[in-house]
């Protein structure tokens, strides 16, 4: 048997759609599927991008929210659909063809902490909506900051840091271009490179001309106390003073399982999708961070959720008009 297919006894479980991660995205499409008397699991491995945030921002309605409350209060509403189940500390560890021949394009296998975790669910289609995993930039003490007054989303947090001073710490090429953009909230900025080669020559004179400093010595750490950061100590050990400020990470798309398909991905490694969130491969779709770069904030990735369930759902019955 070829190893992509799946060798233990079929799935007991079969579903319209299987979502794949339980945050804003996923969570969003579940909803809309639901409310479209469609069968929906949604598996979650429950580790929320935002979850070291106390506070998330620019959700409509929700301005301010915690991040879990955020995500009970998407799951209360669900508990209203008895043809959705969300599976909970449950991850996809693989996504596998079938043969297709009742209808079930896909087999989802299934890791759970729970013995009721099904081993694995059969779906004519899935969503993708698995977000990103972040590498910060390597420096002791900056997730303890993390979510409290550093950050990596300036639309997100830049309005509580105001007209203070203000770090960007990364290593980059785009860091001139994110710096510019900080400077809306600030005019102390400093852009610490970490003795890596991203801001060119021009950049910085660019940069010097709006009042923007450049620092290219390496950080020894951040210093500070229970989450408020107060300096960005250098490796000569000059300390540069903040109130508060932001990272450029590395971003990875959490895709692992997806190892018998090969939808097409962009430069980043985010799945490729169509305006309706449709990747390459047929029945297979993508939402929220995972897809196409964009914005990555929660009413975006929500918003790509619910525009996805309504085009898998005009796709189930075969209907590709307009809406
Ligand atoms: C520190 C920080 C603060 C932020 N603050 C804000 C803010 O204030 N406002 C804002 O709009 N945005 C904010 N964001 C961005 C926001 O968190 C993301 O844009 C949003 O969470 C993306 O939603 P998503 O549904 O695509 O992915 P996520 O929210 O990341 O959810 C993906 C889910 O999929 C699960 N998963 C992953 N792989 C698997 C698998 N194989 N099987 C099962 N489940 C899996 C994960 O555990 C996770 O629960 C912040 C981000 C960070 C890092």
């Amino acid at each position: 048997m070829a190893e992509t297919e799946y060798t233990a006894s079929p799935p007991a479980v079969e579903v319209d759609v299987v979502i794949i991660g339980g945050g804003p995205a996923g969570l969003s499409a579940a909803l809309n599927l639901g409310r479209a008397r469609a069968s929906v699991v949604v598996v979650d491995a429950g580790r929320p991008r935002n979850a070291a945030t106390l506070r998330s921002h620019g959700f409509l309605t929700r301005d301010g929210v915690p991040p879990l409350e955020l995500r009970k209060l998407a799951r209360a509403e669900l508990a209203a659909y008895p043809n959705v189940t969300v599976l909970d500390r449950t991850i996809v560890t693989a996504l596998l063809p079938t043969d297709a021949s009742n209808g079930m394009r896909f087999i989802a296998a299934l890791k759970g902490r729970s013995e009721r975790t099904p081993p694995a669910v059969a779906a004519r289609s899935v969503l993708v909506a698995t977000g990103l995993r972040e590498t910060l930039p390597s420096i002791p003490s900056l997730r303890a900051f993390y979510g409290m007054t550093m950050f990596s989303c300036a639309a997100c947090d830049a309005w509580e840091l105001q007209d203070r001073p203000l770090a960007l710490i990364g290593e980059t090429p785009d860091l001139a271009a994110r710096a510019r953009l900080i400077a809306r909230w600030t005019d102390r900025l400093t852009v610490f490179t970490n003795g890596a080669d991203a801001v060119g020559t021009v950049e910085e004179a660019e940069l010097a001309a709006s009042g923007i400093l450049v620092e290219r010595r390496r950080i020894d750490d951040l210093e500070g106390d229970r989450g408020t950061v107060s300096g960005v100590r250098l490796s000569d050990g000059m300390l540069v003073p903040i109130d508060g400020g932001f990272v450029r990470p590395q971003w990875q798309p959490q895709l692992d399982f997806l190892t018998s398909h090969d939808p097409e991905r962009e430069a980043d490694d985010t799945l490729a999708v169509d305006p309706s969130g449709r990747t390459s491969v047929a029945g297979l779709y993508a939402a929220g961070d995972a897809a196409s770069p964009g914005p990555q904030q929660l009413i975006v990735a929500a918003g790509q959720g619910a525009r996805a369930a309504a085009v898998l759902v005009h796709d189930l019955v075969g209907v590709r008009t307009a809406h």
